[in-house]
């Protein structure tokens, strides 16, 4: 068997054409969703993911500025710059790029942007409302990785997914989804004993560990579905995933490549979180 890609960046590329007419739309009614991005000193792999966001928002023509700020920012002064934009009108959504330095406190940048703004699906607030079921701004990388599984129809409901990681960004939150989607669902992390017990009964597989080529065949069931999302830059340069694809593929049914799988589709999904804040902010105004 030789594993169906799944290719994020051409499935975003369809998402994108829809999005730049919506964008269309909503500029005849007077609406020109707008994304503001705060870059926190000059993490060359933050600057490299900013721009990848300003670049789609020109695509779709939904309007975009950076916001560059010093690496020895205060906290305060960070804070009070986001309640500047919390309270600016023409400011539809909020992404504050993370890292952050260590003297800042991330979770509390995380709360003080508006829920109604938080494009990035952080805040404390809207987790909760994505884990009650409710309508909100889903976290991006998740989201993506449930919109690829539903472009090729895979079956969610009734299959064992196995989430390899927990952050709070990836691995937390795509097992939720998974589960609201009526998946059952096992975190795996890096105090789990036996991981290949888990990994080798999962018909969906997600990846998000941060280790080069991690999972191989062996760790797999024949058939299964492999999301890979993580991102390694090797010694030459070039982008890696956590799953070592050639390996894998040979025994999976279908696989996310990396580059062009998952990182797209997460750009992809702040941009329709960006439309729904300008949708929901206009219209309640
Ligand atoms: P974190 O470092 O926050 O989390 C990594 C998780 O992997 C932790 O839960 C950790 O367990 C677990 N882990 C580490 N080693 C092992 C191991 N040997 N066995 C089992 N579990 C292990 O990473 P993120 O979730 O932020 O990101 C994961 C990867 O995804 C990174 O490569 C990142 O660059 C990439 N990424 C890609 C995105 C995209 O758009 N494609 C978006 C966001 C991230 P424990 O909790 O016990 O420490």
């Amino acid at each position: 068997m030789t594993a169906e890609i799944i290719d994020g960046k051409m499935l975003s590329n369809e998402l994108k054409t829809n999005m730049k007419d919506e964008v269309i739309s909503l500029k005849n009614s007077g609406i020109t969703p707008h994304l503001t991005v705060i870059l926190v000193g000059d993490n060359p792999a933050s600057r490299s993911y900013v721009k990848g966001k300003e670049k789609a928002c020109a695509e779709t023509g939904i309007s975009s500025n950076l916001i560059e700020l010093r690496e020895d920012i205060t906290e305060e002064k960070l804070l009070n710059e986001i309640e500047k934009l919390n309270n600016d009108t023409a400011v539809h959504g909020i992404l504050v790029q993370l890292p952050l330095p260590d003297h800042i406190e991330e979770q509390k940048v995380i709360e003080i942007i508006s829920p109604q703004k938080d494009v990035d699906g952080f805040h404390p607030i809207n987790i909760g409302r994505m884990m009650t079921g409710q309508d909100t701004f889903l976290p991006c990388t998740p989201h993506g990785i449930i919109t690829m599984l539903k472009s090729k129809n895979i079956p969610i409901e009734g299959k064992h997914a196995v989430v390899l990681g927990r952050s709070n960004i990836v691995g937390k939150p795509v097992g939720q989804l998974l589960l609201n989607e009526n998946a059952t669902v096992t975190y795996c992390h890096s105090r789990t004993n036996d991981l290949k017990q888990y990994t080798k009964n999962a018909d969906i597989l997600i990846v998000a560990l941060g280790k080069a080529h991690f999972i191989t065949k062996d760790h797999i069931g024949e058939g299964a579905t492999v999301i890979d999302v993580g991102i390694n830059r090797l010694d030459d340069g070039s982008l890696t995933g956590d799953v070592d694809f050639n390996d894998v593929k040979e025994k999976a049914s279908y696989i996310t490549p990396v580059p062009r799988g998952v990182g797209p589709m997460t750009i992809t999904m702040l941009l329709s979180n960006t439309i729904k804040a300008a949708k929901e902010l206009t219209t309640s105004e």
